[in-house]
């Protein structure tokens, strides 16, 4: 990969050294002499800052080159995302877990496979429910969600445990995709996933994205993710969802989109045509 700040050090002709994730040079502020380098220049955005002398810019800007900044913002997102990686724990799958081999609810197996659909008796909270570990972005499994196999059974859905604060699901995308559709339910994400559109996710419920919306999109926009489409329910929920989360996403920097659907339906009974146009337009 290319490596345009060290590239725009040499071609200056400054001395520099590696200090962590800086370059060290001697200072830019022309009244600071500056003997002892302590000017930091950031590897990947450029962004320096004398902590001596307290001058601040940017290296591109100060050498007045014109460049493309979003992949360098793109490798300042993954580093933060490494970063946090290393932290968290995990919930463990429950001994005696059975793979989850059917179609259900008109999802093919191999789409509930992928999302990691499991059927278990040891949990007393889990018994009768298809259950997905859902999660977050660092890839542990941070709450189980899990749905009641019989349209009747109630509730419909368990979290187990109760009280975790549930992510965007999944917290990764497919790659090669520069949008996402944003969907309520599980099973809206699933059915959009089984019909083949792939770069979909869901927040469980209008009501929890709004926590944290930056923290919970930043895997997405590290992804290289410009444009949101929403497709809530067809209902004045879904609708008045919309209205709320449009400029909120934009203020996250990603150009967004309302998908309105017709009263009464919602993505999860959308059929193989209508998601093979949603896909399409999506992916344009
Ligand atoms: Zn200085």
């Amino acid at each position: 990969m290319s490596d345009p700040v060290l590239e725009l050090i040499q071609k200056n002709n400054l001395k520099f050294s590696v200090s962590g994730r800086d370059y060290l040079i001697k200072c830019l502020n022309p009244e600071h002499d500056d003997s002892n380098p302590s000017f930091r220049v950031d590897k990947v955005t450029g962004v320096a800052h004398c902590f001596a002398c307290g001058f601040k810019t940017n290296l591109f800007k100060y050498y007045g080159v014109f460049t493309n900044l979003v992949p360098m913002k793109i490798m300042a997102l993954k580093e933060k995302l490494d970063a946090l990686k290393k932290f968290g724990q995990e919930l463990e799958l429950p001994q005696g877990y059975t793979p989850w081999t059917k179609v259900f609810r008109g999802i093919s197996p191999a789409t509930l496979k992928h999302f990691g659909a499991f059927y278990t008796n040891a949990v007393e909270k889990l018994q009768d429910r298809i259950v997905f570990p859902i999660k977050d972005i660092t890839n542990k499994t941070q709450v189980f969600v899990g749905r009641h196999t019989m349209s009747s059974g109630n509730p419909r859905y368990v979290n187990y445990p109760q009280g975790v604060t549930l992510p965007v699901f999944p917290a990764h995308l497919p790659s090669g995709y520069s949008s996402v559709v944003i969907v309520e339910g599980l099973f809206d994400m699933l059915n959009l996933y089984d019909k083949g559109c792939e770069n979909v996710v869901c927040v469980f419920g209008t009501n929890t994205l709004q926590n944290d919306i930056k923290a919970k999109m930043l895997p997405f926009r590290a992804q290289g993710i410009t444009h949101v489409f929403l497709l809530f329910d067809g209902d004045d929920a879904g609708r008045k969802a919309a209205k709320i989360y449009k400029p909120l996403m934009e203020a996250e920097g990603f150009i967004t989109e309302i998908v309105d659907l017709p009263d009464g339906t919602d993505p999860g009974e959308l059929s193989d045509e209508d998601i093979a146009s949603i896909a399409e337009y999506v992916t344009k």
